[in-house]
């Protein structure tokens, strides 16, 4: 058989949302963190998607996928309504409030993962239930596994998301998660705990602060691209760790420099992916686009 092209697969929920911000509001946009995570990645590395829809999905949000020429051996369609979310963004834009979750066909996810992504090297375990998740790795030979992951299962299924945690390459979370997983205040001491669980990285994400990468004997510190406008922060974390994926499998190595190259490959996604609702800047985004902000960003970070 031939070797099948993918070298990275993400697996994680696609949803319909409904989002308000301050300023501006969308409804029934796709989201769900494999959309924004696999738009990203596919950016650098061709990607398969693991997901589920019901038979309500528009077929213009399937056509969206192939237009980032995402594979979708993995996503299933199954009898039911997709996924939908809804949430009202606080006026800082960092913290949101969920108004809304029906679960609808993810009720009866079964991740099962197509025998051709099997091998990819790099596997994306973006948000969904920890032990879908771990379902997921039970299937995969992937040698380096990122993990992300949201604060309802931080409070509703802790002991789950540990043992994922203990079986991933990287963990990625955000400040407060970092903090709630932990009870520590500070960053390092957090990490560092963190770190005690397993990955041999954890990437704690500050918004428009930057990230921090941490490893046993290094730290990587990054600073956002600077933006004079948000106008959806929803999916920026995915669109950042699916960015930085990507790029680590387009290089195929996990080492310092291509680490710190991905975390800006998947700050820049991230800075994009803000600029509008749901996928439309990603869609639009050229690689032109993409490669002259990238460059100022290099020079700005020195
Ligand atoms: P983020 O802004 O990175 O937290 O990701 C936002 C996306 O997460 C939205 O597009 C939602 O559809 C999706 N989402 C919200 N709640 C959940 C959940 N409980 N499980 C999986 N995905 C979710």
């Amino acid at each position: 058989m031939a070797e099948h092209p993918l070298k990275l697969i993400v697996v994680g929920s696609i949803g319909i949302d409904t989002v308000a911000t301050p300023y501006d509001r969308a409804e029934n946009i796709l989201g769900g963190s494999a959309s924004y995570a696999c738009a990203a990645a596919s950016l650098f590395s061709p990607t398969g998607m693991v997901g589920v829809v019901g038979e309500d999905f528009p077929t213009e949000h399937e056509d969206l996928y192939r237009h980032f020429a995402i594979d979708l051996s993995g996503l299933q369609k199954k009898p039911g309504e997709t996924f939908r979310w809804s949430g009202v963004y606080r006026d800082n834009m960092d913290e949101r409030d969920t108004l809304s979750t029906e679960l609808n066909v993810f009720a009866d996810f079964n991740p099962e993962i197509p025998p051709t992504y099997r091998e990819a090297p790099f596997l994306f375990l973006a948000n969904i239930h920890p032990a879908l998740q771990l379902l997921v790795l039970d299937q995969m030979q992937s040698s380096f596994v990122l993990l992300d992951t949201m604060d309802l299962w931080i409070n509703t299924e802790l002991e789950l998301l540990t043992q994922v945690i203990r079986r991933v390459d990287l963990l990625a979370v955000n400040e407060s998660e970092a903090k709630q997983l932990t009870g520590e205040r500070f960053l390092p001491v957090a990490a560092r705990k963190l770190l005690d669980l397993g990955p041999d990285y954890v990437l704690i994400k500050k918004g428009e602060h930057g990230c921090m990468l941490f490893s046993n004997d290094r730290t990587i510190l990054l600073p956002a691209y600077p933006l004079a406008s948000v106008i959806d922060p929803t999916g920026a974390g995915d669109a950042f760790a699916g960015g930085m994926i990507g790029a680590l499998a387009s290089t195929d190595r996990v080492d310092t420099a291509t680490l710190r190259e991905a975390m800006v490959a998947g700050s820049i996604v991230a800075s994009f992916a803000v600029e509008a609702f749901s996928l439309d800047r990603l869609q639009t985004l050229s690689r032109s686009e993409l490669n002259e902000r990238i460059r100022l960003y290099r020079a700005m970070i020195g």
